[in-house]
């Protein structure tokens, strides 16, 4: 029998925001599955992530302000679990979020006690968003019926020891991802932007990467599509904030993507795009708060549009222009070194 086509689904922080949110995705991912072997990649639940790092500042200025964030991050996750998962599973799951917030507060403790947080204690902190938010989502599914298993990515996603940005050992982790995905358990559900060291040491590649992650699942699964699943109708002509009748771009290429989020356009994460151009995977950005739309759909080269050729517009806001000019500039070396 043919194995079904795989399908990689990212739902970002402001996806599993709240508990309706939740809700939504799991519908998105029940319908996905009438189409293809849905593999879930997830963001830490709303700020989350932005909440460990104020802790992990406050306690390595030696600040015992960081218990706040911590019972803010403590009181979400709970409420939101409370609410989604079944009877059966409550009590089981509960104690694992309590285990997991016990860790957290001491390695915050630890890091205050020190006066220093270091990268890699931080990276530790971090991983703490993306596996309950991974919790959560596979246990909303499950509650609806569909069998589902959340997947620590740090069993898949080997990487070097630069904590923060970690690099990511393709050839080790395409191993160990294919032997391990799409699994028996049901719809994986991946925890994004973290990985592990050979070592077993927890890592951080970098903010918003969980985007990457889901890509080079996509790439080393050679998946049919990755939909990145965000709170916009895509990738827009402009940005909102500033052009509001900005509308979607309905096709764009990998390149053009690319520099859009290079000069500010803020839809994905600019070294997510690379695995999916490198091995030809369309990428979908869509919309959780309106699945019915087409969204944008990022693919090749297009060639270009002769009625508009412009595809659309980006800008870096308080940017400053400075310019040099002198003949005595002409044949010397290191003059850009030296100006900068
Ligand atoms: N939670 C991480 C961040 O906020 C990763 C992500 O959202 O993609 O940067
Ligand atoms: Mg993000």
């Amino acid at each position: 029998m043919k194995s079904r086509n795989i399908r990689i689904l990212k739902f970002g922080g402001s996806s599993i925001g709240n508990l309706a949110r939740i809700r939504c995705v799991a519908k998105i991912v029940t319908q996905a599955q009438s189409e293809a072997a849905p593999v879930v990649v997830v963001s830490a639940v709303g700020v989350t992530t932005n909440a460990i790092l104020e802790a992990a500042d406050l306690a390595s200025r030696g600040d015992k302000g960081y218990v706040e964030p911590l019972s803010r991050i403590d009181e979400k996750h709970r409420g939101i679990l409370e609410e989604l998962a079944s009877d059966e599973e409550l009590a089981q799951l509960s104690r694992r979020l309590e285990d997991a917030i016990e860790e957290l507060r001491e390695l915050a403790r630890g890091a205050q006690l020190l006066g220093e947080c270091t990268p890699r204690i931080r990276d530790r902190m971090l991983a703490f968003g993306e596996l309950q938010s991974a919790m959560l989502l596979a246990a909303c599914l499950r509650s609806e019926g569909v069998a589902a298993t959340d997947v620590d990515a740090r069993e898949i996603l080997r990487t070097d020891d630069r904590f923060g940005t970690a690099k990511v050992d393709q050839r080790v982790s395409r191993e160990l991802i294919r032997e391990r995905l799409p699994g028996s358990g049901g719809v994986p559900v991946v925890t994004g932007f973290i990985g592990s060291t050979a070592s077993g040491e927890t890592t951080t590649l970098g903010r918003g990467a969980s985007d990457y992650t889901a890509t080079l699942l996509g790439a080393m699964l050679g998946a049919e599509a990755v939909e990145i699943w965000t709170d916009v109708d895509g990738v827009l002509t402009a940005d909102p904030r500033m052009v509001p009748d900005a509308i979607p771009i309905r096709e764009i290429g990998y390149e053009e993507l690319l520099e859009l989020a290079q000069f500010g356009a803020k839809v994905m994460c600019p070294p997510a795009v690379e695995p999916a151009r490198k091995a030809g995977i369309p990428l979908r950005i869509r919309s959780t708060l309106d699945p019915s739309l087409p969204g944008t759909l990022v693919l090749g080269t297009l060639p270009p549009d002769p009625y508009r050729p412009v595809r659309g517009i980006s800008a870096i806001r308080d940017a400053a222009l400075i310019r040099v000019e002198g003949v005595e500039a002409i044949g010397v070396t290191e003059t850009c070194q030296r100006i900068f």
